[in-house]
């Protein structure tokens, strides 16, 4: 399959990123700050991708000291759908921008199935973390049923749309999307580079309908327990552009291997 890109576009650098969840105490996230400013610093963790983790917001002010002056950019796992005021227990994407935060990872599907971000708060989380400066990635994908009934399409269309609806195209230009099958997140079963290829190229054609330049040059990410050994035949399709990794990237030498597998 030829990715619709523009070839006048070069594409950018696989981004792989460490999606921490609500992992870590302050001993072990220590620990593995610490492998990875070292192999950060040895050149090793970015010399093939764009590396950024996320850990627990609690944990986000440590990663953003000991890796400061690395090439490893930190990212939250979640932001509010406003912009401030009496959201007891949130943090919005402002706060995160303004301590040095790049990435927020939204509408991950332990989100849309437990804490009741659907499509609509998604999209709203989407514009304020824009409006705030971070880089949001914007994750889509069906479940198991949902594959199994042949609605998997239909499913990443209608999550992908709710946020082009809310920000519109140029403004998506400035987001990443991950595409995470529900079924292969903390699983252990993967998709098949084939299926997870013919989903990428799928968001890509239906963002080729609006902009062909936009489609060309958004970043698609594969999530789904991505581990060193399936990493390469993942980052070798055409369309899948960088990983989002859940697991994997709570062991710094399984994570440093996932991404030296970056194409
Ligand atoms: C995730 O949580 O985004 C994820 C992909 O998890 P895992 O790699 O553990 O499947």
């Amino acid at each position: 399959m030829v990715r619709v890109s523009q070839q006048k576009h070069p594409e950018p650098r696989p981004l792989v990123v460490g999606n921490w969840k609500m992992n870590g105490t302050p001993v072990t996230v220590s620990a593995l700050l610490s492998a990875l400013q070292r192999h950060a610093l040895s050149g090793e963790l970015t010399a093939r991708a764009d590396v950024a983790v996320c850990p627990a917001s609690i944990f986000i002010p440590q990663a953003l000291t000991v890796l400061a002056g690395t090439a490893v950019t930190i990212g939250a796992q979640n932001a509010a759908a406003h912009e401030s005021g009496a959201y007891t227990g949130e943090v919005s994407a402002g706060m995160l921008a303004a301590f040095g935060v790049r990435y927020v990872i939204l509408g991950h599907s332990e989100r849309r199935a437990l804490f009741g971000d659907q499509d609509d708060v998604v999209a709203k989380k989407v514009r304020q973390a824009l409006n705030a400066g971070l880089v949001p990635i914007v994750c889509v994908g069906e479940t198991l049923a949902e594959r199994e009934s042949g609605a998997t399409f239909d499913v990443v269309r209608r999550q992908l749309k709710a946020v082009i609806e809310e920000v519109g195209m140029d403004a998506l230009s400035r987001c990443v999307l991950a595409y995470e099958p529900v079924w292969a997140i903390g699983t252990g079963v993967t998709a098949t580079p084939a299926q997870a290829q013919e989903v990428h190229a799928f968001l890509r054609q239906m963002l080729a309908a609006s902009s062909r330049e936009v489609a060309g040059q958004i970043q698609i990410l594969y999530g789904g327990s991505v581990k060193a050994s399936n990493a390469a035949e993942l980052f070798a399709c055409e369309d899948i552009d960088g990983g989002l990794i859940g697991g994997a990237s709570l062991d710094s030498e399984e994570f440093l291997a996932i991404c030296q597998a970056a194409k």
